[in-house]
């Protein structure tokens, strides 16, 4: 596994030279917390605008391992505006825990963000926002196959199966009928697009995203038990996918 400072310097090398600039938000017990900012190339038009974030939890490499693959290999397209954060919560992933350092679920702190993290990544949510696709990256320990949330404005769910149907190439869906303690269909959470986001106070990130402006998004979960490998592929293969299909 790499060390934070590792992964870290990777992502800033690779980013560098395929066009990104880099924007340190915070600082935890050493540790920057930085995004990735590139604008779009060649659009008539203003271009799309796209935000993706990974390593919430700490115990989940696989979504900072493929944003590591994404920015290293180049695969994002140069049309879209992007917006980055490799790596949210770095202690988490320095001790392998799903908290960070003061041992807090950093997803149920973008409302009111009691800490230095969630409170930095929604500062930046909120000057850069809004998205016509935003992607949160995260693995589940218990569930047998990939999985994911989706909200959208409109209630058809075809883009998700699509999305679901590349993620499948790569490796198994998980198909329990409730997964996490909701009801789940196809490997999919489908919350509709008035979904009560303010009757909860401990907002994951995707709250914040969808209350700033209804856009899509997918929170995508792989399975911890399977090969590293094969999750980061299921990870690459949905954020491609969902690109393709949202912002052509
Ligand atoms: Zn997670």
């Amino acid at each position: 596994m790499l060390h934070p400072r590792r992964f870290s310097e990777s992502i800033s090398k690779h980013s560098l030279r395929n066009g990104y600039s880099q924007q340190t938000l915070c600082e935890v017990s050493g540790y920057p917390i930085f995004s990735l900012h590139r604008l779009g190339k060649g659009a008539a038009r203003p271009p799309l605008r796209v935000y993706v974030s990974a390593g919430v939890h700490g115990d989940e490499p696989a979504g900072p391992l493929a944003i590591l693959k994404l920015i290293e290999e180049d695969l994002l397209p140069h049309h879209l505006e992007l917006v980055v954060v490799p790596l949210v919560n770095p202690t988490g992933f320095a001790s392998g825990t799903r908290e960070n350092q003061a041992g807090h679920d950093l997803n149920r702190d973008f409302r009111t963000p009691q800490n230095a993290e969630s409170s930095a990544v929604k500062a930046l949510i909120e000057s850069e926002a809004p998205f016509d696709l935003s992607l949160s990256l995260h693995e589940d320990w218990e569930s047998t196959g990939f999985y994911m949330y989706s909200i959208s404005p409109d209630s058809n769910d075809r883009s998700a199966r699509e999305i679901l149907s590349a993620v499948e190439r790569q490796g198994p869906l998980d198909h329990s009928p409730e997964i996490d303690g909701s009801p789940a269909s196809g490997a999919l959470i489908d919350r509709p697009a008035d979904f009560d986001i303010d009757g909860r106070q401990d907002w994951p990130e995707a709250f914040l995203l969808y209350s700033k402006s209804r856009h899509a998004h997918y929170t995508l979960e792989t399975p911890s038990s399977a090969p590293i490998e094969q999750r980061v592929a299921q990870h690459v293969a949905a954020v491609l996918r969902a690109i393709e299909i949202h912002c052509p």
